[in-house]
């Protein structure tokens, strides 16, 4: 039995004598299925070739990505606090140095993530720090391999640790999530959108869609829907899900004013 793994997606499955047919996660519209089909690996063929590179990026704010880039290349970052690390979104690699390197920060106390496109191998992560995974309930369709360490929470906000709160957005997934995290960004506030709110190669600004690499926008009722869900939360800057993504200052501004120039662009 493995636990095979999309090289297109990144995302790990339940046990299977075989690899599965599909992956639903790639035939879904937000996604592409594979150009020469749909192909597998596993966690043992992966450590052949690839390791995990720890990025810091602010005290406290650590990226993990794996080199050379497998699927679609997120980063995972472990948020480090007096009340314990918090490892916000996934990847799919792991392997013993990564786990020695993250027990050297002080290990994990919860995973969190923000969609189905980085629940990755989230099990095998959460068993090798012995952590709780925190997913929306509405996403709960597309948990490809399910188990006992997640737990799905429900409504608009879940506080994690004291400072981190998760809050539910919507737009790209039903459950998409932000983290926020109070004390961040120098007690300014910084929030963890992922491509919920993605930056953009202009760092002024953020984008909003439904689909990225199939280019379909979200409704301006969505995108509305967004930035009200954040607006309770003071937050100076933007940690984006890929390197060097990040609105390093007045991000709430920047969130405001990329949803008003979006929404003027798709309403004509
Ligand atoms: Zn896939
Ligand atoms: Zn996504």
């Amino acid at each position: 039995m493995e636990h095979y793994i999309c090289i297109t997606c990144g995302t790990q499955y339940s046990a299977s004598t075989a690899a599965p047919p599909h992956c639903p996660i790639c035939e879904d519209d937000r996604q592409y299925v594979n150009q020469n089909g749909q192909q597998w690996t596993t966690l043992a063929e992966l450590r052949r070739e690839h390791t995990n590179e720890f990025m810091p990026i602010d005290p406290g704010v650590t990226a993990i990505r794996t080199a050379p880039d497998f699927a679609i290349a997120q980063q995972a970052q472990l948020i480090q606090t007096s009340a314990g690390n918090l490892l916000w979104d996934c990847i799919s690699f792991l392997d013993d140095a990564t786990v020695a390197d993250v027990q050297r920060r002080g290990g994990i106390a919860a995973i969190a993530i923000s969609h189905p496109h980085f629940y990755s191998s989230m099990i095998e992560w959460s068993r090798a720090f012995d952590a709780p995974i925190y997913l929306h309930a509405d996403n709960r369709p597309w948990v490809m391999r399910p188990d006992d360490a997640i737990t799905f929470w429900e409504g608009d906000a879940q506080e994690l640790l004291p400072s981190l709160t998760l809050v539910r957005c919507g737009g790209h997934f039903p459950g998409s999530s932000a983290l926020h995290w109070a004390d961040g960004a120098g007690g300014k506030g910084a929030l963890f959108p992922a491509d919920t709110i993605n930056v953009v190669a202009d760092r002024r600004y953020v984008s909003f869609m439904y689909s990225y690499p199939n280019q379909i926008p979200l409704s301006a009722s969505a995108i509305r829907g967004i930035v009200a869900a954040v607006e309770p939360y003071a937050f100076d800057r933007i940690y984006g899900s890929w390197p060097g993504s990040i609105v390093a200052e007045a991000a709430k501004a920047a969130v405001r004013r990329s949803a008003e120039r979006y929404i003027a662009h798709i309403e004509g």
